[in-house]
């Protein structure tokens, strides 16, 4: 590109140039005054805001083009490599993270090797389903891989799905998402991963469903199930309801990954009728608050079959075929989840403290206490912010106000609120908590 200055030169040319108006686009044909300052190229060539904006956008399709494919997939992490990165966001559920490990794994190989015009050994896509209850990690293990795998991401709840004419978000919508996280790339886009939350809720036989929206649930998962096998889905660039007019991307489903997840309340007693142990004093099991260790183990032997049982098409079932439990978490380890992830609550706090001056510090049963107390609102560790929230939430307010030093340390007593973290004497920085 030439000199930078806008166009002034006093010529005039077919394609753009100069005329009585001023300088006219070269490439889209716009006067100065429609266009807004240009940039002037040799000989009488100018271009505008638009078309340099155009002209880049082109460029870099272009290049992605060629290059993502490759690139996403030719950097594909071992599954070990996947399980290492999880584990510094993800606590526990390691079967759960194995699994998904070796399955994200297979799913970007065997889009290598297609690429690769390997047509030897035909390989199945593996759409994974991943079931346990509220607040365990699915979605955060979902999000997890898809920054491992830099690839675009989306997340739909299938409790706002609908057949298409009822009141609720068209299963293209979530396609929207995910090629709107990839900027309009479609190449991209169609290699990415959709979480697919709640996917239990769309039971056949389930009760808790609302007036507005197709009440068997079957509807949605039939309209699933075509997105999972793979399909040509007609999504709409402006999202919301279909309209005649309007004009469609086409998009191709196949090598979209699936991972639906669902927290199936009452599947153990179906998997304990299977097999053949009694379910008397299990009517509660389904609830979080009461999984027991034998609940949880039996969560481990779901079969397609509970799940058909349960209320999904046998069609979408046989989509899903690799199946993954998770299971609730204890204490012990929503203590871990305050303080070791890379993003831990705790350390996040401690962030804050730091940005004014100031540390903070957890005792260990502080820590204790806000893990019982989430644990009693049975959402899992999800709980866990709304209880610190609860007596940080003063501290936080006064806290750019105060002096910028001091040791604050959250005891049992603040987490339980009959003291307030800023009415206790702050620590010697050199003091331990
Ligand atoms: P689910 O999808 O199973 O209902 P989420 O993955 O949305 O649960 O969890 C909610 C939040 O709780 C997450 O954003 C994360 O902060 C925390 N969390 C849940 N499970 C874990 C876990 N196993 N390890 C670390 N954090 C977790």
């Amino acid at each position: 590109m030439a000199s930078g200055r806008s166009g002034s030169s006093s010529s005039s040319s077919g394609g753009g140039g100069r005329d009585r108006r001023g300088s006219v686009c070269s490439f889209c044909g716009k006067t100065q005054r429609e266009a807004g300052p240009m940039v002037e190229g040799p000989k009488d060539v100018y271009i505008c805001k638009s078309c340099v904006e155009l002209c880049h956008n082109i460029i870099r399709q272009e290049m992605r083009k060629t290059s993502t494919a490759r690139a996403v997939v030719g950097s594909t992490p071992t599954p070990k490599q996947v399980k290492d990165f999880l584990d510094q966001y993800v606590i526990g559920q390691e079967s759960a993270k194995r699994t998904l490990a070796v399955a994200v794994h297979n799913h970007y190989k065997r889009l290598t090797h297609r690429d690769q015009g390997g047509d030897d050994v035909e390989l199945d896509k593996s759409n994974i389903l991943m079931v346990g209850p509220t607040g365990a990690g699915k979605t955060l293990i979902a999000k997890t891989l898809a920054r491992i795998l830099n690839v675009p991401f989306a997340i739909a709840d299938a409790t706002t799905l609908t057949e298409a004419g009822y009141v609720g978000e068209d299963v293209e919508n979530v396609l929207l998402r995910l090629l709107q996280g990839a900027e309009y790339d479609l190449e991209l886009a169609q290699r990415g991963i959709i979480y697919i939350d709640e996917i239990d809720k769309i039971g056949r036989t389930t009760q808790n469903v609302s007036i507005t929206r197709d009440v068997s649930g079957e509807g949605v998962q039939q309209a699933l199930l075509k997105m999972l096998e793979g399909t040509f889905s007609n999504v709409p660039p402006q999202g919301g309801r279909k309209h005649p007019e309007q004009q469609y991307i086409q998009m191709d489903t196949t090598n979209i990954l699936f991972i639906c997840g669902g927290s199936f309340s009452g599947i153990v007693d179906i998997i304990k009728r299977r097999i053949g142990r009694s379910v008397i004093g299990f009517a509660n099991e389904a609830e979080q608050h009461t999984w027991s260790e034998e609940a949880t183990e039996l969560f481990k032997e779901i079969i397609p079959d509970d799940l058909i049982e349960f209320g999904m098409i046998p069609e979408l079932v046989g989509r899903l075929p690799i199946i993954t439990s998770l299971c609730p978490l204890d204490v012990g380890a929503m203590v871990q989840i305050l303080t070791e992830p890379k993003n831990a609550l705790v350390r996040q706090y401690q962030k804050f403290f730091e940005f004014e001056g100031c540390q903070l510090e957890f005792t260990k049963g502080a820590l204790q206490l806000i893990a019982e107390k989430a644990m009693e609102r049975r959402t899992g560790a999800r709980a866990l912010r709304g209880v610190i929230e609860d007596f940080m939430i003063d501290a936080m307010f006064d806290l750019p106000e105060r002096p910028k030093s001091g040791k604050w340390v959250v005891t049992e007593a603040i987490v339980d609120r009959t003291q307030q973290l800023f009415a206790t004497k702050p620590k010697r920085r050199r003091e331990s908590a």
